[in-house]
């Protein structure tokens, strides 16, 4: 069973997200809510699950894999009724991952290269993807140049994939250097006419809700702080 009163506190949680996006001025039937679960354990996912947040967001392949093939006691009594999952996959991916993941990623949000993306295309053919879009010029959160978007994102589509839209991390700093990252981001996927743009987390969805954000991705918010060492399975 999933604790109820985890549920509870995730459902709070959630309404008070969707608070904040609509205090920000963004419509509740445009931006979705990704629950990200990194660093929390199974149990978060069914409880995000069975608050209706059936989108949930994982950084790393062998976590992932790990929650959504998990078959034990605890994922089989959460309730049979409820949805599975749909696993976005929102860190730093190496190739040599692609294949362990394919089956279970429902949209890849970081792909930022082209050697990348045809493994992706060969192990998940057509598969839905975004390009991330480096626009904090922080080298290790990934993300292509933003003078590269156009190029992948066509070499994407050549490869067969569908390209959806474009992911990002907004930069740190004051108020106007978060905003005008999360700008740069909008002002890309307009002129490529990608309608997503998955951008804002726990501490800047209001600055990416105000740049026209499609998806803000929230762990911390939702599930509170999270294990230092990835949770891998239970
Ligand atoms: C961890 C992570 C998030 C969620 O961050 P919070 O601050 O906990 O909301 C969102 N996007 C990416 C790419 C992440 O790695």
């Amino acid at each position: 069973m999933t604790d109820p009163a985890l549920v509870e506190r995730v459902r709070a949680a959630a309404d008070t997200v969707r608070g904040r996006i609509a205090a920000a001025g963004g419509d509740p039937e445009v931006v979705r809510l990704l629950a990200v679960t990194k660093g929390q354990p199974l149990e978060a996912v069914h409880a995000a699950v069975a608050c209706g947040l059936v989108d949930v967001g994982e950084s790393y392949v062998q976590e992932l894999v790990a929650k959504a093939t998990d078959d034990g006691p605890g994922q089989r009594a959460a309730s049979p009724a409820s949805p599975a999952p749909r696993w976005h996959l929102i860190g730093r991916l190496q190739r040599n991952k692609v294949r362990q993941a394919a089956p279970f990623v429902h949209l890849w949000q970081s792909v930022d290269r082209l050697s990348l993306a045809a493994e992706i295309a060969l192990r998940a053919p057509g598969a839905r993807v975004l390009v991330q879009v480096n626009v904090s010029g922080q080298e290790q959160q990934g993300g292509c140049p933003p003078e590269r978007v156009a190029a992948v994102v066509e070499g994407c589509t050549d490869l067969g994939l569908e390209v959806c839209g474009l992911m990002a991390i907004g930069a740190q700093g004051p108020p106007d250097v978060v905003r005008a990252s999360f700008r740069r981001v909008r002002a890309l996927a307009d002129s490529l006419s990608l309608p997503e743009r998955s951008m804002g987390m726990s501490g800047d969805l209001e600055a990416a809700v105000a740049e026209g954000t499609t998806m803000v991705r929230v762990g911390t918010d939702l599930f509170g702080p999270r294990r230092v060492e990835p949770v891998v399975g239970k």
